[in-house]
């Protein structure tokens, strides 16, 4: 049976895995002709199936002190490169598929950060959207008491992800520390400064989607100034994405929560965004009502809008291949996914055939992981970097990234191409640790 054909089979009903799997599928062809050794031991076969998946029950009792049942996922999917590294989602959504698919994208990503980190993802159907803060610390710390059996610093090290910010890693974290009695900093990402955090690790999806973006346009003669944005999201990646773009000169129009977006020609003021999104904790629609230059759109999306530069920053499939055609009539120059999969198959493909510069989430997004690998390192020799420091080791990375997609395109006859670019430079060198490694 065809390998696709095998990951159908034996992962029924989870549409977003497949998706992912046949996106990388289609550029390895090239690669795989080239270099059939790699075909003989197996690797492709290998790499779709996870090393390891846990699925367990996450008991908790909410304020009115009712017991409340969770299903949580953590998907080992490969640790080739180092241990296992990924983000924890918590959204209603989340299922086996959901977690295998960023799981497996992770992998590519990873290894195109030049880290030594694996890949791995999890999550759970939890929803903290009107948890009070104490349900959100008995949710994090039952989770961490079946979880932290799987981890480690040198095993496997989650994140954040949608719903998971530096509350959640805090609670988390005080729980694992609670259990095993041990100060074991490199055991997660994303947490306080105060407690072994990372500088830069907030802002450093957006900031480092931004980075890949301006190579992007270098690779064309082009650059940020005086270009228009638009984003979606209201996330740590959406609103430090507008900051990068808006301090490089562009000139961010509209921007979006899950329930609408606003938008205004000459330029959003990104500091009362971010006041309003992150120290209000209020609806972007109020941005609309205390500058009168914006409106707001409680219906559609800001794919509509003309804009030359389009960063989805929400969620996987949010825009479809309807919205990258009114894109790319808008006179849109270049794409990249600050979230996962953002982009539907049929959107990459309008924007392949229209020549639009199309940045994959696994290079462009790739600037959060990295950061939490330059974590775990600062972690490892117990020492912290100043912000300077690190925001130039993510753009050193991010640039690294955007040449080894660039340079693989290039080399497998698809120049320009950062989707075939990132799944070839990406599986290259997880393929090579893999055969070298054994079965
Ligand atoms: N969730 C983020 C991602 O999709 C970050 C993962 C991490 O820092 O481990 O890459």
């Amino acid at each position: 049976m065809p390998i696709y054909e095998t990951v159908l089979h034996r992962n029924p009903g989870e549409s977003e895995f497949h998706q992912a799997v046949h996106e990388v599928f289609q550029s390895l062809g090239a690669v795989a002709d080239r270099h059939p050794e790699l075909v003989d031991t197996g690797v492709i076969e290998r790499l779709c199936e996870p090393e390891r998946q846990i699925i367990f029950r996450v008991p908790w009792v909410d304020d009115s002190g009712k017991v409340q049942i969770n299903r949580a996922f953590r998907v080992e999917y490969n640790s080739a490169l180092g241990p296992y590294k990924g983000g924890l989602r918590f959204h209603p959504t989340v299922y086996l598929g959901i977690v295998k698919f960023l799981g497996f994208e992770q992998i590519f990503k990873n290894a195109l950060t030049g880290m030594p980190i694996g890949g791995g993802k999890g999550g759970s159907d939890f929803d903290p959207k009107g948890k009070s803060d104490n349900e959100i610390m008995r949710f994090c710390q039952s989770f961490m008491t079946e979880m932290y059996r799987h981890l480690g610093e040198h095993t496997d090290v989650p994140a954040g992800d949608i719903g998971v910010g530096g509350r959640e890693v805090g609670y988390m974290f005080g729980q694992y520390k609670r259990i095993t009695n041990r100060y074991e900093a490199g055991v997660l990402t994303g947490k306080g400064l105060d407690y072994g955090g990372s500088m830069v690790r907030t802002e450093a999806t957006g900031f480092g989607l931004v980075y890949f973006v301006r190579e992007m346009l270098a690779s064309r003669g082009l650059d940020l100034r005086g270009k228009t944005v638009s984003v979606s999201g209201s996330g740590n990646v959406a609103i430090h994405a507008a900051l990068k773009a808006q301090e490089l000169g562009a000139t961010v129009v509209a921007a979006s929560d899950s329930q609408g977006y606003v938008y205004d020609s000459a330029g959003l003021d990104i500091d009362l965004l971010t006041e309003i999104k992150f120290q209000r904790g209020e609806r972007i629609s109020v941005y609309a009502d205390e500058r009168t230059t914006a409106t707001y759109h409680a219906a559609g999306n800001v794919w509509t809008l003309p804009v030359d530069i389009a960063l989805p920053c929400a969620t996987q499939n949010e825009l479809d291949e309807e919205s990258a055609k009114n894109l790319v009539s808008n006179g849109l120059v270049a794409v990249a996914e600050g979230a996962n999969m953002p982009c539907t198959p049929g959107a990459i493909k309008v924007f392949n055939e229209a020549g639009i510069l199309f940045g994959p989430g696994k290079a462009a997004n790739a600037g959060g992981v990295a950061t939490s690998a330059l974590e775990m390192q600062q972690n490892a020799s117990r020492d912290s970097w100043s912000f300077k420091r690190t925001d130039a080791k993510l753009d050193e990375i991010m640039t690294g990234i955007h040449e080894a997609c660039a340079r693989a395109a290039a080399d497998f006859g698809s120049p320009g191409d950062y989707v075939t670019g990132a799944n070839i430079a990406g599986f290259q060198r997880v393929a090579r640790a893999m055969v070298a490694q054994g079965v």
